[in-house]
């Protein structure tokens, strides 16, 4: 799930509150490239007796192209892991300034220093397109986040600007030091299948094979791959907060066996890592 850390609606609080009502008894936010919510949700949870997995959502890059990787598990206060995430942070900051320019070019301006500021008022946040794409709803210059995404914001269209960053393996190393698994993000999304065999051949842990955008052929198609790969499963409903894209908490479980499975995965690399 997300917070406002990154690309969600809700702060820890409501978080909680939502997920507590969902009946919700172990959850993993998942923030874009930050683990700033990560103490603030596991200490109100805590209070409700809802277990927190830590977790990243990492964008790497692969040919041109975003890769989104989660990482579960891992040890969220690891140095090198928080140095990296504010690398990541900090490409952010340069890519939708770049954004925030060629919209200006097509007559469209968009107060980006306004969201950079938002962004810094809280160390560890991380700004992305959805908040470019909020801004232009707001500004009457697309009637939704998709609308913004589909003219201007996606890949391909005019205002998209590729993105530099970590390579998976990098992903991996960093994730795995810090005693996390990697499980690949929304594989029916990203539509990289044939990536899945080299990603597992070079570290990769897990597939999402739950998750709101899969159909069930998704589901059923990647836990087989998953189980040819000898690969781990994930999953998760990817909350954003009502009113976007992925707007239902709890509306997908992963099950208790996956889950220790998984579990034990990361157990697994703590140890290799001498954690
Ligand atoms: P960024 O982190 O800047 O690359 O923005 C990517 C995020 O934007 C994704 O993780 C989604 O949360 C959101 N997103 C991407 N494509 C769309 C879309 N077509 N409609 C709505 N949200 C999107
Ligand atoms: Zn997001």
């Amino acid at each position: 799930m997300h917070t406002t850390a990154s690309d969600g609606r809700l702060e820890p609080a409501a978080l909680v509150d939502r997920a507590r009502d969902a009946g919700l008894t172990t959850i993993a936010v998942t923030d874009h490239d930050t683990t700033q919510a990560i103490d603030e949700v596991s200490r109100l949870a805590g209070a409700d007796q809802i277990r927190v997995v830590p977790g990243i959502e990492v964008t790497s890059v692969d040919e041109g192209r975003d890769m989104h990787l989660l990482a579960y598990f891992v040890d969220h206060h690891d140095a090198a892991l928080g140095e990296f995430l504010a690398r990541q942070r900090e490409r952010r900051l340069d890519r939708v300034r770049d954004v925030a320019a060629r919209l200006s070019k097509l007559g469209i301006p968009v107060d980006v220093e306004a969201l950079i500021a938002r962004a810094r008022a809280k160390p560890g946040t991380a700004i992305g397109r959805p908040w470019i794409a909020r801004a232009l709803v707001r500004a009457g210059h697309a009637s939704s986040v998709a609308e913004a995404f589909d003219r201007w914001l996606g890949q391909g269209q005019p205002a998209y600007v590729p993105r530099i960053g970590p390579s998976p393996t990098d992903v991996f190393a960093t994730v795995h030091a810090a005693g996390g698994v990697v499980s690949f993000a929304h594989p029916g999304v990203t539509k990289r299948d044939e990536l899945l065999a080299p990603l597992a051949e070079a570290g990769l842990d897990a597939v999402e094979v739950y998750h709101s955008d899969h159909t069930p052929e998704a589901r059923a198609w990647y836990r087989a791959v998953a189980g040819a790969l000898g690969l781990g499963v994930s999953g998760g409903s990817d909350f954003h907060g009502v009113g976007e894209t992925r707007a239902v908490l709890g509306l997908v479980h992963l099950p208790p066996d996956e889950f220790e499975a998984l579990e034990a995965r990361a157990t697994r690399r703590a140890a290799q890592a001498g954690r």
